[in-house]
C-alpha cells in the first residue's frame, strides 16, 4: 500500500481502509512499508517507518532522519518524528503505533512523555509473526503489545513533575515576549540575498514573520525539566515557514531540538528533495537560560544548509504577548 503524506485525514482513513477490506487498526501495519521509503537515513541506510492512530482517527507517520558529518545524536528517531508530526497537527493522544523495527531504548523513554503512555499500544512488523504470546488487541487479528511491557520499570515525567502539568502532546502556552528586535547573527555571511520574495511582502516582512513563527514554536515548546523552552522556524525559498518547538524528556538525553522539530515539519509538509531549499532560520530562547541551543542549533543548520541565515533572539517569560499569532 502506497502512502507519500505525513498526515492522512480521518475520512480518507476511512475510505482506505474500506476499499482494502481491512479495519483501521490493520491498516497501521499495511503502512509501514511506504513510510520506511520516506526515511533519511545517510548514515545507517536503516530506514525505519512508524504509524499512529490519533485520537480522531487521523493517521500519521513517522521516519527516521540522519545528517551526515554531523554526531550520531542530532538524528531524529522515526517514533520522534511521528510524535512531533502529531503535536505540530495538534494531536492530543496516540493510542496505536505501528513500526517497522521494535523501539529503541531511547524511543520508549520519549513516548513517556506522553500522558497515559504505558496505555499505547505497539505492533513491530519485523516480529509480526515471530510466534511470541503477544496480547491480542480487541480487533483480535492483530498483536499489538502495550508500551508498558516494553518498558516495564520506567522513569518518566511523574519522577519529576506534579500531575497536572501539560505532557508533550497536550497544548503549551509559556507565554514568551521578545527582549528587543535585535538578533544575534552567529551565521550571517549572506545578508539578506537567498530569501526570495514572493511577491506579497518585502525581505523584512519574511524575517518579522520568521521571527514570529520562531516566537510562536517557543511558546509551544515541551522544556518542563528545565525551564528553557524554545523555538526554531525555517524558511524555504518560496517563503513557507516551518516550525520546531523543543521538547524535553524526563531523561534529558532523548529530548527534540528546536531545529529537529523544524525539519520534521519541514519532511512531513512534502519538502521533497534536500534541505538546500531552506535559506533562512530564526531561533527565539530564554536570555539567561541554563539550557542553551544557538550553538547546537547553528552547528546543524551550518552542517546541512551552509547557505542559511540564522538568526537568534532572546525572550522571557511575560504575562502577554508581544508577537500576534500567526493567521493559519
Ligand atoms: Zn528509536
Amino acid at each position: 500500500m502506497e502512502q507519500n503524506q505525513f498526515v492522512i485525514e480521518a475520512a480518507e482513513v476511512e475510505s482506505m481502509a474500506k476499499e482494502s477490506g481491512l479495519s483501521v487498526l490493520q491498516l497501521l501495519p499495511c503502512l509501514v512499508k511506504s513510510a520506511q521509503k520516506l526515511a533519511r537515513p545517510p548514515i545507517s541506510k536503516y530506514h525505519v517507518g512508524a504509524v499512529g492512530l490519533g485520537s480522531n482517527g487521523r493517521i500519521f507517520l513517522g521516519v527516521n532522519l540522519e545528517f551526515s558529518g554531523l554526531p550520531l545524536h542530532h538524528s531524529i528517531h522515526a517514533e520522534q518524528f511521528l510524535v512531533t508530526n502529531a503535536a505540530i497537527h495538534g494531536e492530543t493522544e496516540l493510542k496505536y503505533i505501528a513500526v517497522s523495527a521494535a523501539p529503541c531504548g531511547h524511543c520508549r523513554q520519549f513516548l513517556q512523555e506522553i500522558r497515559g503512555a504505558s496505555e499505547i499500544k505497539i505492533l513491530v512488523t519485523s516480529t509480526e509473526n515471530d510466534g511470541e504470546d503477544h496480547q491480542v488487541d480487541e480487533d483480535k487479528t492483530l498483536s499489538f503489545r502495550l508500551l508498558s511491557t516494553f518498558l516495564p520499570h520506567r522513569f518518566g515525567p511523574y519522577d519529576l513533575l506534579d500531575k497536572d502539568v501539560p505532557l508533550l502532546l497536550e497544548p503549551h502556552h509559556n507565554a514568551l515576549v521578545f527582549i528587543d528586535d535585535d538578533g544575534d547573527y552567529p551565521h550571517h555571511s549572506h545578508e539578506n540575498g537567498n530569501i526570495i520574495s514572493n511577491g506579497d511582502g518585502d525581505v523584512a516582512d519574511h524575517q518579522n514573520e520568521l521571527k514570529c513563527a520562531a516566537l510562536e514554536a517557543a511558546n509551544q515548546s515541551h522544556a518542563p525539566y528545565s525551564g528553557c523552552p524554545s523555538g526554531v522556524a525555517l524558511m524555504d525559498v518560496e517563503g513557507k515557514i516551518y516550525k520546531g518547538s523543543y521538547r524535553e524528556s524526563a531523561a534529558y538525553n532523548p529530548s527534540l531540538g528546536p531545529v529537529q522539530a523544524a525539519l520534521v515539519e519541514y519532511v512531513a509538509a512534502g519538502g521533497g528533495g534536500g534541505y538546500d531549499r531552506i535559506v533562512a532560520g530564526a531561533l527565539v530562547e530564554k536570555e539567561g537560560a541554563v539550557v542553551v541551543q544557538a550553538g547546537t542549533a547553528q552547528l546543524l543548520l551550518q552542517s546541512i544548509l551552509p547557505r542559511c541565515d540564522f538568526r537568534v533572539f532572546r525572550c522571557k517569560a511575560s504575562s502577554s504577548y508581544n508577537c500576534k499569532k500567526p493567521s493559519s
